[in-house]
């Protein structure tokens, strides 16, 4: 089975979800007697190419042209297709990131290919083709069986581990023959905040609700997730009422994260809410109602008042960061 993997990249760099898309590739292409090729677009340098083999990517195929420079759906998704012609691909693997989101769909129609999204397994190839995926915002699982002889899944991040699987890998340049009516949009600019984590990226999540009162009070979310070095959260509420911005809104109408630890300080745990966390390694929640929802998810949970609790925690993290 002849694999190809978006190499995704921001700024030159790779982000973790990329690793762990080239390790899934990996394997797959092990099991299947396959080849595991990485597709990478955009300006990035030839050394951090190579890292892929890394990952078990034994071929990149590069397409750098200047139409590239920045993300944008419509070229991505036809320079990746051009890729997966170009390596008579029969899976295509993409992280479903923002970006991942934005082109899986697109390359899809430009193979005619069946697409699944959301993907949490190793797809089952002994007879046919499956894989399961989440469903009803995570509550459910589906096993999908695909028919069609190119396939594109687009995979949760953080669902598979990145795993080192060294290979010679070979570079090759390509050019898509793009011009300029292919670009039909254009990202203008791009304003990163800048010194924080990226919440979708984070291995720890401090996240906050209404039990925190107001605004003036996230100084003890922020101070708790620098000393732990987490990205800060908040619920729906939250960032509706502009204590937060909506960039850390996490659940159903927001982002879905998948954190190996998520703490939901003052937060109730509404259905909505837990859609975009429940996939969490580990849950800890701290409310002063012992029935708020969220207990029934967490895997510890403090009852107690944060105004109480929070100061004891920032003391404790870091005292155990002094050792
Ligand atoms: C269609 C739809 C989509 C939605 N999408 C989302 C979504 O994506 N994300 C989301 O979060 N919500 C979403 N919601 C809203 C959701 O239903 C809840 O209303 C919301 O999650 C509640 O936010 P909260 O827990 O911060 O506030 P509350 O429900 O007000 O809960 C506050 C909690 O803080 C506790 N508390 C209060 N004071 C303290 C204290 N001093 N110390 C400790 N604990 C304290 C309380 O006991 C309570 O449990 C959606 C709703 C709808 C209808």
């Amino acid at each position: 089975m002849n694999i190809l993997v978006f190499a995704e990249n921001t700024d030159g760099n790779f982000k973790k979800s990329t690793f762990e898309a080239v390790s899934y590739a990996a394997q797959i292409a092990k099991q299947n007697n396959g080849t595991c090729t990485a597709v990478s677009v955009g300006n990035i340098a030839d050394e951090k190419l190579t890292e892929l083999g890394k990952y078990g990517a034994t071929k990149v195929l590069s397409y750098k042209q200047e139409l590239l420079g920045k993300f944008a759906a419509e070229t991505y998704s036809k320079v990746i297709s051009h890729a997966a012609q170009n390596d008579n691909a029969e899976l295509v693997i993409i992280s479903n990131t923002y970006s991942g989101k934005s082109i899986a769909p697109r390359i899809a129609a430009r193979l005619k290919a069946g697409i699944v999204t959301g993907v949490i397994s190793i797809p089952q190839t002994e007879t046919g083709f499956k894989v399961r995926r989440t469903v009803f915002s995570g509550k459910s699982f589906a096993d999908i069986e695909m028919f069609t002889p190119v396939k594109v899944i687009a995979i949760t991040p953080n669902s598979f581990a990145v795993e080192e699987m060294p290979q010679t890998c070979i570079i090759t340049q390509l050019d898509a023959g793009l011009t300029n009516s292919d670009q039909v949009t254009r990202s203008v600019e791009i304003t990163r905040n800048s010194g924080k984590i990226v919440l979708t990226e984070a291995e720890v999540v401090i996240s906050a609700g209404r039990g925190m009162k107001g605004p003036e009070n996230w100084h003890m979310i922020e101070e708790l997730a620098d000393i732990l070095g987490a990205a800060t959260a908040c619920s729906k509420p939250v960032s509706d009422m502009d204590w937060r911005p909506h960039t850390e809104h996490v659940g159903q109408t927001g982002i879905t994260i998948k954190p190996n630890l998520y703490m939901a300080i003052g937060i109730s745990g509404a259905i909505q809410h837990l859609a975009g966390v429940s996939s969490s390694k580990v849950i800890v929640v701290i409310n002063k109602d012992a029935e708020a929802p969220f207990f029934k998810a967490a895997d510890y949970g403090i009852v107690g008042d944060a105004f109480e609790v929070l100061p004891k925690l920032i003391e404790a993290a870091k005292a155990f960061k002094r050792g």
